[in-house]
């Protein structure tokens, strides 16, 4: 199994939608996946309960047990992980989880600024792990046709992560789409929602091969 945590303690970064989205993601593409709601406010439970027939298993997990939680689904090939707003122990059970962290950043410096105590504790595990544990920022809520500014990409490198070339654009589609347990795949599975978070799997897929 490969478990991929969606973390920043900033609420309304985008976790929610990007963990949702991307299981969608790895579902379409035939992969077997579950999607873990660290978030104690059961946000994805939440959605997931708001449509009868749910194509993703949502599984509720919000104590620092999920590493050994998710043996029991070691035959799964990827869990998702919606991250909770908070780093400190459900985070670290995440991060120890986890095989790839992916840490949504809106395109501001404070919001930027505010991932400070995440990344030092996941760049504490990639040590730990002598580089097994992969982390990569993806931009989030990114404003259609404009481009990053200079001090949001001096703000990011800053950190010494990588930057995913994919961004998750600003789209209505996805508040749209939440309030009836779903995704962009199920309302335009061909439409440029869906396309970006394919193109997100495929570079976290590759990443992790
Ligand atoms: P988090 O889980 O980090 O708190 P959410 O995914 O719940 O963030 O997003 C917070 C709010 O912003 C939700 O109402 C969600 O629908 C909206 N939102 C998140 N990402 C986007 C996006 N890319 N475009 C438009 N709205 C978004
Ligand atoms: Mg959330």
């Amino acid at each position: 199994m490969k478990v991929i945590a969606v973390l920043n303690q900033k609420g309304g970064s985008g976790k929610t939608t990007i963990a949702t989205h991307l299981a969608r993601a790895f579902q379409f593409d035939g992969s077997s996946v579950v999607l873990i709601d660290s978030d104690p406010q059961g946000s994805a439970r939440d959605w997931s309960a708001a449509r009868d027939e749910q194509p993703l298993s949502v599984i509720g997990i919000d104590r620092p047990t999920i590493e050994r939680d998710l043996k029991s689904l070691a035959k799964t090939d990827y869990a998702v992980i919606d991250g909770a707003p908070q780093a400190a122990d459900l985070a670290v059970s995440a991060i120890k989880a986890a095989n790839f962290v992916l840490i949504p950043v809106q395109p501001s410096p404070y919001d930027i600024w505010a991932a400070a105590d995440l990344v030092e504790l996941v760049k504490q595990r990639i040590e730990v792990t002598d580089g097994k544990l992969q982390a990569a920022f993806v931009v989030s809520r990114a404003i259609h046709g404009t481009k990053l500014g200079q001090e949001v990409g001096d703000a990011l490198n800053g950190y010494g992560l990588p930057v995913l070339n994919t961004r998750i654009a600003q789209r209505v589609i996805y508040p749209g789409t939440a309030a009836t347990g779903g995704t962009a795949f199920d309302s335009e599975p061909d439409g440029d929602a869906a396309r970006d978070f394919i193109l997100l799997k495929n570079e976290i897929e590759q990443l992790l091969k």
